[in-house]
């Protein structure tokens, strides 16, 4: 026997006990989308390395460390996407979508080169929405509803809201000095990443992860004290709404967010149950980078829900996998050759119907076995006397009833109503 071959560190399979819950998230997130008016939008996994650098920026974790960068055969630099926003603005340019606003949800894999750890993988999955040349807060409001609304129907309890505003780039300015200012004082106290964002980009040091730094970022500066008028009164615009919807946020003044294109509203759902990878949903508004990437100016926001870390906070209370509503076994060789097109036949007869087929032979006794794991209700034996004539036993697996045996009709009529046609 050769070697097994090894499954790539960081990527997960989910297997069939798992998938349920995976479905069930992505069902009530599919329903909300569609009550909200969010259409969903499919984009590549692969897409040029230029737009993931021009769009999240040189300088960030992503771009610098974390990407799956490749040369194709054409000698074009590729990278597998690790978030969608870009990709969603790219394909909005590409089809000619922004001459109106658009809401859009799209669900997917994204890849990062990130140390595995529980809740932080190299390929993991995200759903996300994005609203397109809305100016806000209105539908900022709407975006973060929607996500708490989704929480709801998921029966997910005790998520916490962040939100802050970063202003525009040209308000920033003025802080980003400040900042600047405040760290370079306290040098000392900056680790090695945050001295070298010093230089390119201090808001940066306010998103580390590093807890030793956490003491110094206390003390800086809050962007919420350097806001452009224009930009404050939109964030106050965007509490009013939450206010007025009973939505109770903390204002964080240190959520900055990880990428460069964020402006204005930025957001974060946070949890205490999963240790240090406590970002469940994140977001924020783009405005500039729609035409950073070549369209005229357009605003825009969106978010990104992460779900493995959602599943893992859901999984309880997700309806368990469906088991089948019945379990045919087949006796002998004769029995066997029929079992496959009366399957076939009481399938066309009773929609909905779960119907295992036990295959690959052996006895009576381990048959049962099966049609007992299976977690069916009845199982149906199809033995040489039954198909003499025409009939199948029926046994209840799961009370003491006597097993009967029923021509197709008798069949046809129970099948249905454990079906619950
Ligand atoms: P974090 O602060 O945990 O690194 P992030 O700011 O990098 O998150 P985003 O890029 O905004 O996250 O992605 C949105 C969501 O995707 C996050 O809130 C998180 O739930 C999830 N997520 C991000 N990176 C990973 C990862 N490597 N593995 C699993 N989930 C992830
Ligand atoms: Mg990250």
């Amino acid at each position: 026997m050769s070697a097994a071959i090894q499954p790539i560190r960081g990527m997960n399979d989910v297997l069939p006990d798992q998938t349920p819950v995976w479905q069930w998230v992505e069902g009530v997130a599919r329903a909300l989308f569609d009550e909200y008016g969010y259409g969903e939008l499919r984009v590549p996994i692969v897409e040029r390395t230029e737009l993931f650098a021009r769009s999240i920026g040189e300088v960030t974790d992503i771009v610098e460390k974390e990407m799956y960068t490749f040369t194709d055969r054409n000698g074009d630099s590729l990278s597998l996407r690790p978030e969608a926003t870009a990709s969603c603005v790219r394909a909005a340019i590409s089809n000619g979508l922004l001459r109106q606003p658009h809401r859009l949800w799209y669900a997917g894999p994204m890849f990062r080169y990130e140390r595995p750890q529980k809740g932080r993988y190299r390929q993991f999955h995200q759903i996300g929405a994005e609203a397109l040349g809305f100016d806000g807060p209105d539908v900022d409001a709407e975006l973060i509803l929607l996500s708490r609304r989704l929480w709801a129907r998921l029966g997910l309890e005790g998520l916490r809201l962040e939100i802050n505003s970063l202003g525009t780039p040209e308000s920033r300015r003025a802080y980003r000095e400040l900042l600047v200012e405040y760290f370079t004082d306290h040098g000392s106290a900056l680790d090695e990443d945050s001295r070298r964002r010093l230089g390119h980009n201090p808001m940066r040091i306010l998103d580390s992860k590093n807890p030793q730094m956490q003491a110094v970022i206390a003390g800086a500066p809050a962007i919420t004290d350097h806001l452009d008028a224009e930009s404050a009164e939109h964030f106050a615009g965007l509490r009013a709404r939450l206010d007025g919807a009973g939505l109770a946020y903390r204002v964080n003044p240190r959520l900055v967010r990880g990428l460069d294109y964020y402006s204005r509203t930025v957001f974060e759902w946070l949890t205490d149950r999963l240790g240090a990878q406590a970002a469940v949903c994140s977001g924020g508004r783009y405005d500039g980078l729609i035409e950073q990437l070549g369209a005229s100016p357009t605003p825009a926001i969106g978010w990104a829900l992460g779900m493995e870390r959602l599943v893992e906070l859901v999984a309880e209370a997700a309806p368990p996998a469906p088991a089948p509503h019945v379990y045919l076994v087949p006796l002998g060789s004769l029995a066997e050759a029929a079992a496959m097109p009366l399957a076939e036949s009481l399938r066309d007869a009773v929609a909905g119907l779960r119907l295992t087929v036990h295959c690959g032979g052996g006895s009576m006794k381990s048959g049962m076995k099966k049609a007992d794991r299976s977690g069916a209700q009845f199982a149906l034996i199809l033995g040489e006397d039954e198909l003499a004539a025409g009939t199948v036993a029926v046994k209840p697996l799961r009370s003491q009833e006597a097993q009967v045996a029923l021509g197709r009709d008798a069949l046809v009529e129970l099948l249905q109503r454990v079906s619950g046609q």
